[in-house]
């Protein structure tokens, strides 16, 4: 029976196994049992599901997941946590396999196929919030086969991850998620809800996989570029920010150092990274100069804000993803335009 929702049940086992809560893993244990109801109501969990969790802690939503789901994969990182969970709190549990691995190291599309013949499975977790965003990323990026995936994240996330137009949480985020899923807001989640409580407001998402993207790109990758390009520095304008990027064309030197490595996934990886991290248009426009791409003009993004109708002090921030798609269909028309004129302009000069 899952008992470990109960805070003093938590505290035994603690206790017990004199465990001390390491904060570079991300531990902030759930003790709340309508929180856990919530998140496996929210999974739509049936006895048909395999499930993988993503950090297990002591096996608090395992043990609910192991009732309600087919088959269990847990996956912890925290090998002090392995002997309680097998030795312990899910031994009564014959539907679950405890992996004693960095989720963010493992093959998961291997791990389905394995498991689940390929077919999809659903994601189910109370993530460490220092890497919510690879995680969630690397999940959809990777195209593992996957029904949902509901998690407890930092609330800000959450609100990032299904913002629409026009407002300050909208961005790359809301961007690529969306593309790949539908977020539902399942859940707010005070701190009191945890042990240790963290110092941020939490909140469940589920996001559903779309059968297919809802906007068809010419070229995904460069989709993915101009949205990054357009948030980096999102107090400009579009016009702005986005001049000067490298254009659509695919970079074979790039493709060939990357082998299998798709445009699609390494342009959302830039995506994830401008989220968290630094401006990479330098790097970007180094990467264009290598490969001998062209530019993006601020005459052609001009142009192309004219043709959707668009004014030309747009901030990346008012744009959907379908206009996005729409904005970078038109670029990179204009930009292989161009390609073509200063190539007939090169031809005539000789
Ligand atoms: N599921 C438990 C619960 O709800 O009480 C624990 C959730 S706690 C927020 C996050 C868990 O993820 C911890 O058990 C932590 O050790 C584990 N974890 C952190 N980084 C991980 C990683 N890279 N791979 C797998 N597990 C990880």
């Amino acid at each position: 029976m899952a008992t470990l929702g109960e805070a003093k049940n938590t505290i035994e086992v603690l206790n017990k196994y004199h465990f001390i809560f390491q904060k570079r893993f991300g531990q902030n244990f759930l003790i709340d049992t309508h929180v856990l109801e919530k998140i496996i109501r929210a999974a739509e969990i049936s006895g048909e599901d395999m499930v993988l969790e993503i950090g297990p802690g002591i096996g608090t939503m395992t043990q609910y997941l192991c009732e309600n789901a087919r088959e269990v994969i847990a996956v912890e990182i925290d090998k002090n946590l392995i002997p309680i969970l097998t030795e312990d709190t899910l031994r009564g549990y014959n539907n679950v396999t405890v992996i004693n691995e960095d989720i963010l190291k493992l093959d998961l599309n291997r791990l389905v196929q394995e498991k689940n013949g390929g077919r999809p499975i659903k994601v189910v977790a109370n993530l460490p919030y220092y890497i919510t965003t690879p995680i969630i990323m690397g999940l959809l990026e990777k195209h593992v086969p996957l029904q949902n995936i509901t998690v407890m994240v930092q609330r800000e996330v959450a609100e990032r991850m299904q913002a629409g137009p026009g407002g300050k949480d909208y961005g790359a985020l809301s961007l690529a998620v969306q593309y790949y899923a539908e977020p539902y807001l399942a859940a707010v989640v005070p701190p009191h809800c945890f042990m240790p409580r963290p110092n941020v407001g939490s909140a469940v998402i589920r996001l559903t996989l779309h059968q297919k993207p809802p906007v068809q790109a010419e070229n995904e990758e460069f989709l993915f570029r101009l949205i990054r390009a357009a948030f980096n520095q999102r107090r400009k304008t579009l016009v702005n920010a986005v001049s000067g990027m490298d254009g659509a064309e695919a970079c074979e030197k790039d493709t060939a150092n990357t082998g299998k490595r798709s445009n699609r996934r390494r342009a959302a990886e830039r995506t994830v990274e401008s989220v968290d991290g630094p401006d990479n248009r330098e790097r970007a426009a180094e990467d264009a100069g290598k490969c001998g791409r062209s530019t993006i003009s601020r005459e052609a993004v001009q142009e192309a804000l004219e043709q959707m109708g668009l004014s030309s002090t747009v901030r990346g921030e008012a744009l959907s993803l379908e206009e996005f798609a729409r904005l970078a269909d038109l670029l990179s028309c204009a930009e292989k335009r161009n390609a073509g004129s200063t190539s007939a302009e090169a031809a005539a000069e000789h």
